[in-house]
């Protein structure tokens, strides 16, 4: 919602100046059609980032929500528009299933707003469930 192009600089912002980030590559700024969610929604800016971190995934994740807060985000219904979204893609090649936290993404995979931005920067990644790249991926999406 809002200047969603400055909603996306400011978190990078955050995320390039918090304790335990090393740094943090952007891609390019893709717009997209709304997917799921409630109807009559905006369209969305969509970028993915390779962040150098000495973080661990929890701690990690913990910093991008506590950027969403600062940035003034409210969780209302989900999928439905928000200022900003910041979520785990990927972490080097670890499988996460813990409560609060799954690694790689788990809806990830069937999104094409997710893989072009990710492809762009990581065309080359593995996904370490499914031993495919993230080009692969993409280009087996219907
Ligand atoms: P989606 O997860 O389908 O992209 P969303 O991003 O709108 O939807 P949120 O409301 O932002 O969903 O997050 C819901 C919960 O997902 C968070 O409370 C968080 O604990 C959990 N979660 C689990 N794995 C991840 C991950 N890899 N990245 C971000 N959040 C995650
Ligand atoms: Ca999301
Ligand atoms: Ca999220």
């Amino acid at each position: 919602m809002g200047d969603r192009c400055a909603h996306i600089e400011a978190a990078v912002g955050q995320l390039r100046s918090a304790t335990g980030v090393v740094s943090v590559a952007l891609s390019s700024l893709y717009e997209t059609e709304p997917v799921g969610g409630p109807p009559g929604q905006g369209r969305y800016l969509n970028a993915a980032a390779c962040v150098e971190t000495t973080l661990e995934p929890e701690a990690f994740l913990e910093l991008l929500m506590v950027i969403e807060r600062e940035l003034g985000r409210v969780r209302r219904e989900r999928w439905g528009p928000r200022i900003i979204d910041l979520d785990l893609l990927l972490f080097d090649d670890r499988v996460i299933d813990s409560p609060g936290l799954t690694v790689p993404h788990p809806r990830m995979h069937e999104r094409r707003f997710v893989l072009e931005p990710l492809a762009e920067i990581g065309g080359a990644v593995i996904d370490p469930r499914s031993g495919r790249t993230i080009s692969e991926i993409l280009m087996s999406l219907p």
